[in-house]
C-alpha cells in the first residue's frame, strides 16, 4: 500500500475544496456561532466546547454525522544528508568496514524502516515514522477509522514525530473494532489530518467540530529475524535496490575530528585553538545517512 491509497483509505474526500464547502454549508446555516469551530488547532475537545451549541430552531434537529477527514500537515520524510555504499562481497574482508555486525545493525533498522505488504518484495519502504502505539478507542468513525486516546514514543531522525502521552489520535484499524477496545498496534504515521465530525463521547456528545490530529495507519513491520536477513541478503545480490536511513556519528567536517581549529598568533609558537562551533568541541556530528545495499 502507498501513501496515496492510506490516505484515501483514511480521508472520506481528499479534496480540500470539498472540506471548505463543507464548512462553508455549516457557517452559512449556523451563523456566526460556527466560526469558532473552524478556528485554528485545537488543542484538546475540551478547548473546543465553544463550538457552535446552538443550532437553528427546526432547521435541522437531525444530527450531522458525516465524517470528513483531510490531509492538513504532509509527512516530513527522512532527508539524508549523506549516502554510502554497503557492498555484500567485501563483508568480513580485511581492511573493509563491512562486518556481519553492521550488516546485523543495519538491518535492524531497515526492518523498522518497512511495512510488509503484497508487494514481490513481501515489504515495501514506509513513507511515514513506525510507531508502537497503545490504544483505548472514543469513536467509531466508520470503516474501521477511530478516534482514540493514545500513546507512542517519538519516532524518526531527531525525534522529527514527538512522543504522544494520553493524546487524541486517528487511527485506521486492519479488522473492525469497537469503543473501549485497548490495544497496542503497530502503526505508520501518516501526517496530521483534520477531522470534521460530531463527537459521541462525553462531555461534548452531539458537539460538530474539527480537530487536528495525528493519524495512524495499524501495519505489519518486518521482522528482525535470521530468515528475514538471509532472503534480504538474496534479494540484494539478485539485484533488488535497496537501502536503509540512519543516524551515525561521524568525524566533524570543520575541525577534522578535533573539537577546535587552530589560528596562528604573531610572535608566539603555539597556534591559538578555536572550539569547534559545528560539533560543540566534540570531534563528533551525527547526520542522516543513507546506506544502499549492493551485491
Ligand atoms: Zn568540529
Amino acid at each position: 500500500m502507498n501513501t496515496r491509497l492510506l490516505l484515501a483509505l483514511l480521508a472520506s474526500t481528499l479534496s480540500v475544496s470539498a472540506q471548505t464547502t463543507a464548512f462553508g454549508t455549516k457557517t452559512a446555516e449556523a451563523a456566526p456561532a460556527a466560526a469558532p469551530a473552524t478556528a485554528p488547532a485545537a488543542t484538546a475537545p475540551a478547548a473546543t466546547a465553544t463550538a457552535p451549541t446552538t443550532k437553528p430552531k427546526a432547521a435541522d434537529d437531525e444530527v450531522d454525522n458525516s465524517v470528513v477527514i483531510t490531509p492538513f500537515r504532509a509527512l516530513t520524510p527522512p532527508d539524508a544528508k549523506t549516502t554510502r555504499t554497503f557492498q555484500l562481497s567485501k563483508m568480513n574482508k580485511l581492511g573493509f568496514t563491512e562486518t556481519s555486525k553492521e550488516l546485523q545493525r543495519l538491518f535492524s533498522a531497515f526492518a523498522t524502516q518497512r511495512i510488509v505488504d503484497g508487494s514481490p518484495n513481501g515489504s515495501s519502504k514506509a513513507t511515514g515514522y513506525l510507531a508502537s502505539i497503545n490504544y483505548s478507542l472514543i469513536q467509531d468513525l466508520g470503516d474501521n477509522r477511530f478516534l482514540a486516546k493514545a500513546a507512542w514514543p517519538a519516532a524518526g531522525p531527531n525525534e522529527v514525530l514527538a512522543a504522544g502521552v494520553d493524546t487524541m489520535a486517528i487511527l485506521l484499524l486492519d479488522k473492525p473494532a469497537k469503543v473501549g477496545d485497548t490495544g497496542k498496534i503497530s502503526g505508520m504515521h501518516v501526517g496530521t489530518v483534520a477531522l470534521l465530525f460530531t463527537a459521541n463521547y462525553p462531555p461534548l456528545v452531539g458537539k460538530r467540530f474539527t480537530l487536528r490530529r495525528e493519524a495512524f495507519v495499524e501495519c505489519a513491520t518486518l521482522e528482525d529475524t535470521p530468515a528475514a536477513l538471509q532472503k534480504f541478503v538474496e534479494e540484494v545480490n539478485a539485484g533488488a535496490d535497496l537501502s536503509v536511513t540512519t543516524n551515525e556519528q561521524v568525524p566533524c567536517k570543520k575541525c577534522g575530528g578535533l573539537g577546535f581549529t587552530r589560528e596562528a598568533q604573531k610572535g608566539q609558537l603555539l597556534d591559538k585553538r578555536i572550539p569547534c562551533a559545528d560539533c560543540a568541541s566534540s570531534g563528533k556530528v551525527i547526520i542522516s545517512v543513507e546506506t544502499k545495499f549492493a551485491p
